[in-house]
């Protein structure tokens, strides 16, 4: 059985329908690359993943680890264990991190920890990922930079170990620092929680220390085309021209 079962997708904004027919299946443990042009949708269906109430599904579901999650609301989503990285995460003044993460770790029955264990567990996770600890003592994404945004992802998403991370990197221009960031914190998450990923990335440095088990080309709101790992260079040499008369057949 699937973790992720994705069948007949149909799902846009109250004015347009922007993803048509999506049909995904991805099991515990895999990676997935989700890659396509810009406008594409790819944000899109890590939203309706997610359960971002911007966008409603018209038609379809989405059955996550043997539940139906199609109507739930995203707190319920991400209790159950999905992880959405966000693009542009909301700044909280007066809210340490340190503090941030003991209330995000409190809701969450299987992550009972007492204090000890927490600081522990945040040292453990601040030496895979080579942070410092004063990032601990800042502010809530207050004057964050997109690397250090990209640390407090990390950081989460080894806190939490959901079982699905939606890391969706496209539009972030990650620097080198950032993108070694990013690379630790899959790595780690892959070795210590077996968690499945879907990356949507055009980045091929990160892919290139994954273990891509398969490939999915979204353009224009539909899934084009999918294989297995040798679909990214085939991208990369050739661009997605190539699936436009795919496109247009299925249009
Ligand atoms: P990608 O991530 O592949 O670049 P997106 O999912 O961000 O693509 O966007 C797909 C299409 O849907 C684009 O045309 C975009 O403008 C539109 N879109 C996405 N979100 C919204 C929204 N909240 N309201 C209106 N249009 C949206
Ligand atoms: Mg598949
Ligand atoms: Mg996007």
């Amino acid at each position: 059985q699937s973790l992720l079962s994705i069948s007949g997708l149909h799902a846009g904004t109250e004015d347009k329908t922007i993803l048509h027919d999506i049909n995904l299946s991805l099991n515990a443990g895999e990676t997935h690359v989700l890659m396509g042009p810009n406008g594409a949708g790819k944000s899109t269906l890590g939203h309706v993943i997610m359960g971002n109430p911007a966008y409603q599904v018209t038609e379809g579901s989405i059955v996550f680890d043997g539940q139906d999650i199609t109507n739930e609301p995203a707190d319920k989503r991400s209790l159950a264990g999905i992880f959405l990285s966000f693009q542009a995460p909301v700044e909280v003044p007066g809210v340490p991190l340190h503090s941030f993460l003991r209330a995000i770790t409190r809701k969450r029955p299987e992550l009972k920890m007492t204090a000890r264990q927490f600081r522990d567990r945040i040292d453990e996770i601040a030496e895979q990922l080579d942070m410092d600890s004063s990032f601990l003592t800042r502010e809530l994404n207050v004057g964050f930079s997109g690397g250090e945004k990209k640390k407090l992802e990390m950081l989460q998403l080894l806190l939490l170990k959901p079982k699905l991370a939606i890391l969706d990197e496209t539009d972030s221009g990650l620097d080198v620092d950032a993108l070694a960031v990013v690379s630790r914190g899959i790595e780690a998450y892959r070795e210590t929680c077996n968690g499945a990923l879907l990356v949507v990335t055009h980045n091929a440095r990160i892919l290139e220390r994954l273990t891509v088990d398969h490939t999915h080309v979204m353009a224009r709101g539909r899934l084009v085309a999918e294989g297995g790992a040798e679909l990214i260079g085939k991208i990369d040499r050739d661009g997605f021209e190539q699936f436009a008369r795919v496109e247009e057949a299925v249009c």
